[in-house]
């Protein structure tokens, strides 16, 4: 057994970030419940063994858009205010599905809404973080997007930009040890294996280089508004933070289950403490392609 994954074994804080594409059907754009209730029942599972757990869930642009059946023309006339409006729709209804599906498992949800802000500002992100500690204390799960309604480019405070950056922000700001993001993707490729037949898996990322940089502008992921580079992005934050982070597919929801219990599925990103322990064993610039 790989001891980097065993000790995923051990992990007591995980942020678990899933993506729009990850809790729709792609012909109609509809939530996949089915895919909806194995999450959650992941999620509750990880409660039972006693650790704390944060779901980052985007979903709430795209449901909202299906709800007032949105016309292209009205997304042609305000984009971005439209999306804003969309979003406060929808996270309504993604929050609805949530507190259900938890609710079954007798599990209580916090919906907990962020701005860069929450997070760059020292007062802002004293606040949030006290509000996280005590919803652990209460042995709730904090469901985390971005504020989308108030939260845009054109505001002084700015924006994430996509919920991989926000999550990985979110495992910073809660201590995490471990950062999950469900993607469409089976993780990290040497180049994007639905162009190039001979693009390699990489199964453990120690150091992140300029080289691997680089690799994942090529490697574009479709999901959401976050392709590889973001979450190249993600990674650097989160495992600066003292956070191990895992690149899944959000196809297969039971990989939350494998990665919990120490298997080779998805790509692993050391944390930088991590690399130091390991660099015994590995040299940080060999362990970036294994
Ligand atoms: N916050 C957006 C939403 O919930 C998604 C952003 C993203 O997927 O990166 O719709």
């Amino acid at each position: 057994m790989d001891t980097r994954r065993n000790m995923l074994k051990k992990k007591r804080r995980v942020v678990i970030k899933i993506g729009s594409s990850s809790l729709q059907h792609t012909e109609t754009g509809d939530m996949d419940y089915i895919r909806l209730e194995v999450l959650v029942r992941e999620l509750c599972n990880l409660k039972n063994q006693g650790k704390d757990v944060v779901l980052v869930s985007s979903g709430a642009i795209a449901q909202g858009k299906k709800a007032v059946h949105l016309t292209p023309e009205q997304l042609q006339e305000h984009p971005i205010a439209v999306k804003q409006a969309c979003a406060a729709v929808g996270q309504g209804k993604l929050m609805m599905i949530y507190e259900k599906l938890f609710n079954e498992y007798g599990q209580l949800t916090a919906q907990v809404l962020l701005t860069k802000e929450s997070v760059t500002n020292a007062k802002c992100r004293k606040n949030a973080k006290q509000t996280f500690d005590e919803l652990f204390k209460m042995q709730v799960v904090p469901i985390v997007n971005e504020n989308d309604a108030i939260s845009v480019d054109e505001l002084s405070y700015g924006n994430f930009g996509d919920n991989d950056t926000l999550a990985a922000y979110v495992s910073r700001l809660v201590d995490a040890d471990l950062l999950i993001l469900m993607s469409d993707i089976d993780g990290l490729y040497t180049d994007d294996p639905r162009k190039n037949p001979n693009a390699r898996f990489i199964h453990t990322v120690g150091k992140i280089g300029r080289s691997l940089e680089n690799m994942a502008k090529g490697a574009s992921s479709d999901c959401g508004t976050g392709g590889m580079a973001t979450k190249i992005k993600a990674a650097k934050i989160a495992t600066a933070a003292g956070a191990d982070m895992i690149i899944a597919n959000g196809d297969n929801i039971y990989s939350i289950n494998d990665v919990m219990n120490g298997k080779k599925v998805g790509t692993l990103f050391l944390s930088e403490q991590h690399q130091k322990e390991m660099s015994e064993e590995v040299a940080p610039e060999r362990a970036e392609f294994r």
